[in-house]
């Protein structure tokens, strides 16, 4: 298979413009065609000539991911299910700026990324774990993902234009400015191809997504971690921590036995050390498993010791498990407890709740069906 030319940085894509003969300008415009104007052909890139045209098609791909399906609403959370060149099947999903969080009406989006088809990290709560791991994403499906995700909006946009050419030379339209890598798959484990698909989201030549508005999140690798600390973006960390204690901890994320809490706050300590930034412990909330209140405790003095913000989520039910959310009156108790120990906590009101919206679940739910082990809806 050919590599996709969305997995090179700029100097890769320079020096095989090199061995070929060509400018360095030409980098430049190619990279304008890919990732401003957002082509999906060779002939569209019209300044170039033709036998460079003729050579990229020889050596790379172009694809992105293809569209399968959506769920949900136009002013909610909305999931997409791709299929690559493969056949794998991957999640995205798309959730709209909170006003509240933003001091008014925003265009602003975040597309939760996927990073692995399938996962080997287990977590209890999770669907993407649930048929184990297929393989690593490259750099361009993560990047294809965003750009999908925006065709698919720009054509919704435009949807009444019947001139509306995909291949034209409009800039078309950029609708996510936040990234979050919480999708399937943990990245911290693909971290060579997350790292060549981050230059490409972050870099002025690519998408020009702000670090600052790109988090990373994983189960917990801790010297993944610390060697993200050791890089020069300042990308967002967050931890799926769901467990403040290690009992706790182990009934939800198989990794702590690898890497129990000790050693995961020592990472920690030291990627804040490093980068001057907090990092973002996520909790989900699981009826009985994690949600008493006396945990507060121990969860308190862990925010507190990292200086980091707590991210309460209620559990979203995944078909084949048992685990339950916890009341609301349960959740608020909860969250109040914190605030009391002084914790910067937030509850999030989880967005997609009635769309298959825990990790993995469309994709889950797909391949059943296709394997003919559930029936279609
Ligand atoms: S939560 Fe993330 S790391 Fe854990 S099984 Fe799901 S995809 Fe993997």
């Amino acid at each position: 298979m050919k590599q996709n030319i969305r997995s090179l940085t700029r100097d890769t894509l320079e020096r095989w413009l090199k061995d070929m003969g060509q400018p360095r300008f030409r980098a430049d415009q190619i990279l304008k065609w890919l990732y401003h104007h957002s082509v999906r052909s060779w002939d569209a890139m019209g300044n170039l000539p033709r036998s460079l045209r003729e050579s990229l098609a020889t050596s790379f791909d172009l694809d992105l991911p293809g569209f399968v399906e959506v769920r949900g609403a136009a002013d909610s959370t909305r999931k997409f299910l791709w299929k690559l060149a493969d056949g794998a099947l991957i999640e995205s999903v798309l959730i709209p700026a909170n006003p509240a969080a933003h001091g008014g009406a925003s265009a602003r989006k975040t597309l939760c990324v996927s990073s692995q088809v399938g996962c080997a990290y287990g977590c209890r709560f999770c669907a993407s774990g649930l048929e184990g791991w297929k393989r690593h994403l490259t750099p361009a499906e993560m990047v294809g993902q965003v750009l999908a995700t925006e065709a698919w909006l720009d054509r919704e946009a435009t949807e009444a234009s019947a001139s509306d050419d995909p291949n034209s030379n409009r800039p078309r339209g950029r609708w996510i400015d936040n990234l979050v890598f919480m999708g399937m798959g943990e990245p911290l484990a693909n971290y060579e191809n997350l790292l060549k698909g981050l230059a490409v989201l972050n870099a002025d030549w690519g998408m020009g997504i702000g670090a600052r508005r790109i988090t990373i999140s994983t189960s917990g690798l801790a010297p993944q971690i610390q060697q993200l600390a050791d890089e020069p973006p300042q990308f967002r960390l967050a931890i799926s921590l769901h467990g403040p204690t290690d009992e706790v901890r182990e009934k939800i994320m198989p990794i702590n036995r690898r890497y129990p809490l000790d050693r995961l706050v020592e990472a920690c300590d030291y990627y804040t050390r490093k980068r001057g930034k907090r990092v973002t412990l996520e909790y989900i909330l699981i009826e009985g498993v994690n949600d008493e209140i006396h945990l507060t405790e121990s969860l308190a003095a862990l925010a507190q010791r990292l200086r980091a913000k707590v991210n309460l989520i209620p559990y979203n039910r995944v078909d084949g498990l048992s685990w339950h959310r916890p009341s609301e009156t349960q959740q608020e108790s909860f969250c109040r407890a914190l605030k009391e120990r002084g914790v910067n906590v937030t509850l999030r009101r989880e967005k997609g709740h009635d769309i298959e919206a825990a990790c993995g679940q469309l994709r889950l739910r797909a391949e059943r069906e296709a394997s003919g082990a559930v029936p279609a809806n």
